[in-house]
């Protein structure tokens, strides 16, 4: 099985481990992301995905010429973090997975690419659709994962709609971002 959770005292916080699917998720056959370096990381911006559809699909329509990001297609799926939902049967509610390098410059926020890590969470989230709960606590372990990992700033946590794209992540996901960059969580 891809996905395991440790759960050392339910008192305690939820441990999540992130599952890497870079190389198993099919490739663009010619096109390959710019690189960075890890210290030019300095911010994280979070969206929804605006579909049910799994890691794989997103996956598969990124890379496939004609869609709404990229004539040709995109090298990848434009995230680096995708967190799965309720509703598909490949991956367990909640699970983090890792789909390209943090290293690598993805196309998910006209003019924060270069800088910015991106993280998805599977579904469409505007008007009152709420993530799961396991998608929550998914995500806020992740926040604080990297927030620890890279030395990110709390403050340096967005939603896509602090950059012009205003349905992207949903009420209740960027409720989320707020409560973690304002130490409530
Ligand atoms: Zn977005």
């Amino acid at each position: 099985m891809l996905f395991s959770r440790k759960q050392k005292d339910p008192k305690k916080e939820k441990e999540f481990e992130i599952v890497d699917m870079i190389e198993e998720l099919e490739w663009n056959p010619v096109k390959r992301w710019s690189k960075r370096s890890v210290g030019s990381i300095d911010r994280v911006i979070i969206h929804h995905t605006g579909s049910k559809g799994d890691v794989t699909s997103i996956n598969k329509y990124h890379i496939s010429p004609g869609n709404h990001i990229s004539s040709l297609g995109t090298p990848h799926i434009c995230y680096h973090y995708v967190i799965s939902g309720p509703f598909t049967s490949n991956h367990c509610d909640g699970e983090i997975v890792l789909v390209n390098d943090i290293r690598d410059i993805t196309w998910h926020c006209r003019g924060q690419n270069s800088r910015s890590i991106g993280i998805a969470v599977v579904g469409n989230f505007v008007d009152d659709t709420k993530p799961s709960s396991e998608q929550l606590l998914a995500v806020r372990w992740l926040m604080k994962h990297i927030h620890e990992d890279l030395g990110i700033d709390k403050k340096e946590f967005y939603g896509h709609c602090d950059f012009r794209k205003p349905a992207c992540p949903g009420k209740s996901l960027y409720n989320e971002i707020m409560l973690f960059k304002n130490n409530t969580i």
